[in-house]
């Protein structure tokens, strides 16, 4: 029989379902909730905001994070900003249109009942930051100042510079604080979550690892949730953190939790290029950049092939040679169209021979046109801190006049390529973000969330907090109602044995190994495996390949790792190891997604299905569901679960930049 899943959508037109949830909703009587636990696991903008909100409303909470302070978790490196509807310029914005814009950018495969919540739930966010104290950035007139990102023809992405997820973290981590103080979080810094404990069928409780002193420790609720991020380390090459892994989330999936659109990785166009082979990590230039940067490639071949030979330089070519390729293919969003289709058009110009740089794999991302409009000060305010960590990576300062043609100066313009940056596909959840397994929820980027196939800039930390501040602290309540009753599990049961004791042969198995690799030297050759045949262009057969090398790869994982040290104390070898393990499950999970889905949508490009233009070619008629997929043990071909979509308020259509 197959397998149903239950998205628990209510019923009714979409403007009024959250609405509708909300009136009647189940709560937790408020004398209960002093009895109630529930782990949160994970710091960043989701997991903190969700810990201080369920702390705030009288739960108690344990939450943990491998950092070692709340402050460090992925989330500060957010640089851009953030989306809401506010519609402060009048110019035109409102919840329904954001709610449009995220799922034509998605390339209609998210949830449309879940993405008009996010976006009625924007405009919360704005204002329980600014009460917080986020210091957005202001016109002169004190109004919150607003820019553009992709995918939107308005300005709604509110900024504090290019630290905005940064500045989001210190308001929600003061939040925090304050229930930390209220003694109704307690806060395990440097703890890794390694499994979830089952009980009857629900979520009871994880097992986590001391990262300092190594030893396994037990921990109790009556809900988990995870908020541990995106595997877009599993590339080995990316924008995330280094820290950055998939292991709570792979955990789950092992026990029971579906993983759904693994295939949705974000490829960002926006990163300074690949130099050498020694690199473990790629910065990502901010998404903003593209409202007042012009992205550009030479018309001729010539000059290009000049360019990669270093003989010329790209202020030597004048106005008429240069071929601003995105505005020439999408006249109406010009430079600001989404992530994946800029990334795509990036590789097309740079597969024709035209990157310019020495490897080939780059184009200008030019700021001579609008700091001759604006003034170099003007744009100093806006992006200061992202021109000087760029001449700090490559000693080129976009700021600095390189020359004068027929009057007009040209500066030196920053050179940008593709790189991972984020991750779509999550554990899969439903409408309350509960995921299969009963009692455990997943919010933030680790779920598969409200972006589809490819997720608008700054949309990212508004889903992040609409989960953590304003859904999930409902939501769970429906979950916990019942739970009321129940007492807390005990740490000393069989379940939480076993699985403290899989946890600690895993560790034993790979000390053990005692093989001649590095854990980074085997990551890199699976990252070098997942960008060329699990990347920006996919085909059946590169596909079948690179699960083929995966496999082969992860024997060689299991029979020649070596990790230094031993269990005791702290060891970020054998945590390394982990991770890995649990990228290689991820890794394989995406190449069987982008597998069995015969299309091409947003940030999932099957080269066998595009349009004569290049662009990516939906087949609605078969395609149109939540990919989910069911763990059947390792080295076994996963099972495919659907969740069909149902739009009612928007017309699935083929998505449209160019007018
Ligand atoms: C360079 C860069 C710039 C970006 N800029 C923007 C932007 O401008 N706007 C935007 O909207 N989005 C942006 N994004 C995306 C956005 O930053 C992330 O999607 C978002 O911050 C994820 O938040 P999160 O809370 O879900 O996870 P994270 O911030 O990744 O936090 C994960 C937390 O889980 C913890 N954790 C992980 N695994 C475990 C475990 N096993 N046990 C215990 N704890 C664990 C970590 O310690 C951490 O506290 C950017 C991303 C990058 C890489």
């Amino acid at each position: 029989m197959a397998k149903v899943l239950d998205s628990k959508i209510p019923a009714g037109p979409v403007p009024e379902k959250w609405k509708e949830y909300k009136a009647h909703q189940r709560l937790v009587n408020p004398k209960n909730k002093l009895k109630l636990d529930v782990i949160v696991v994970g710091t960043g903008l989701a997991g903190a905001s969700a810990a201080a909100s369920l702390g705030e409303m009288g739960f108690n909470v344990i939450n943990l994070c491998i950092q070692d302070s709340p402050r460090r978790a992925h989330s500060i490196a957010a640089q851009g900003g953030i989306n809401a509807a506010k519609n402060y310029q009048n110019d035109g914005d409102s919840v329904y249109r954001l709610f449009y814009d995220t799922v034509k950018g998605g390339d209609y495969r998210a949830r449309e009942a879940n993405v008009y919540r996010l976006a009625e739930v924007s405009n919360n966010i704005i204002d329980q930051c600014v009460a917080q104290g986020v210091p957005f950035a202001r016109e002169y007139g004190g109004m919150l100042s607003n820019r553009s990102f992709g995918g939107a023809q308005v300005s709604r992405t509110f900024y504090a510079k290019g630290q905005t997820g940064q500045q989001l973290l210190l308001g929600a981590y003061s939040s925090l604080s304050a229930q930390v103080q209220a003694k109704k979080v307690k806060l395990y810094t440097r703890y890794e979550m390694e499994d979830v404990v089952i009980v009857d069928g629900r979520a009871r409780g994880i097992i986590a690892k001391n990262l300092v002193t190594g030893k396994l420790e037990r921990f109790s609720a009556n809900a988990v949730v995870i908020a541990t991020g995106g595997y877009g380390n599993t590339y080995f090459l990316s924008t995330n953190a280094m820290g950055c892994n998939c292991t709570a989330a792979v955990q789950c999936y092992r026990k029971g939790a579906y993983f759904a659109n693994p295939s949705y990785v974000q490829i960002h166009p926006t990163c300074i290029p690949v130099h050498g082979d020694k690199q473990s990590k790629l910065t990502l230039m901010s998404e903003s950049l593209r409202n007042d940067g012009r992205i550009w490639v030479p018309k001729k071949l010539e000059d290009a092939k000049a360019l990669q030979a270093g003989t010329k330089q790209g202020w030597e070519i004048p106005e008429e040679d240069r071929d601003y390729y995105l505005e020439r293919r999408y006249p109406a969003f010009g430079n600001l169209v989404p992530r994946d289709v800029a990334s795509r058009a990036a590789k097309e110009r740079c597969d024709k021979g035209y990157g310019v740089n020495n490897t080939g794999l780059a184009v200008f991302l030019d700021f001579s046109e609008s700091i001759n409009r604006l003034g170099l000060d003007v744009i100093m305010q806006r992006y200061g801190n992202l021109f000087e960590m760029y001449e700090e990576i490559t000693d080129v300062f976009p700021g600095d006049v390189a020359n004068e043609i027929n009057g007009v100066k040209y500066y030196k313009p920053m050179m940008i390529y593709p790189a991972i940056h984020y991750t779509m596909g999550g554990i899969w959840v439903d409408y309350e973000l509960q995921t299969t397994i009963p009692g455990l929820f997943a919010i933030g980027e680790c779920n598969f969330s409200d972006h589809g196939a490819n997720r608008l800039g700054a949309s990212a930390l508004m889903q992040g907090l609409a989960d953590g501040y304003f859904v999930l602290p409902y939501t769970i309540q429906n979950y916990l109602a019942d739970q009321a009753v129940w007492p807390k599990v005990p740490t000393d049961r069989p379940e939480f044995d076993e699985a403290e004791k899989k946890v600690d042969a895993e560790l034993d198995r790979l000390l053990n190994i005692k093989g001649k690799r590095s854990v980074d030297s085997i990551h890199k050759e699976l990252g070098h495996i997942m960008w060329e045949y699990v990347g920006m262009g996919r085909t059946a057969e590169g596909l079948k390949t690179g699960l083929k090398k995966m496999h082969e790869l992860e024997k060689e994982f299991d029979t020649n790792l070596f990790v230094p040290g031993t269990k005791e104390g702290l060891n970020v070898e054998l945590d390394k190891a982990i991770h890995l393990r649990d990228f290689f499950t991820m890794g394989q999970l995406v190449a069987f997604d982008a597998l069995s889905r015969n299309e091409s949508c947003g940030g999932h490009f099957r080269e066998e299905y595009q349009t004569e233009e290049g662009e990516a070619k939906r087949d609605d008629e078969n395609y149109f569901y939540v990919g989910c997929w069911e763990y059947k043990g390792k080295g076994n071909e996963p099972e495919l679960i659907k969740e069909p979509l149902e739009y009612e308020a928007i017309k699935v259509q083929t998505r449209n930049y160019k007018n």
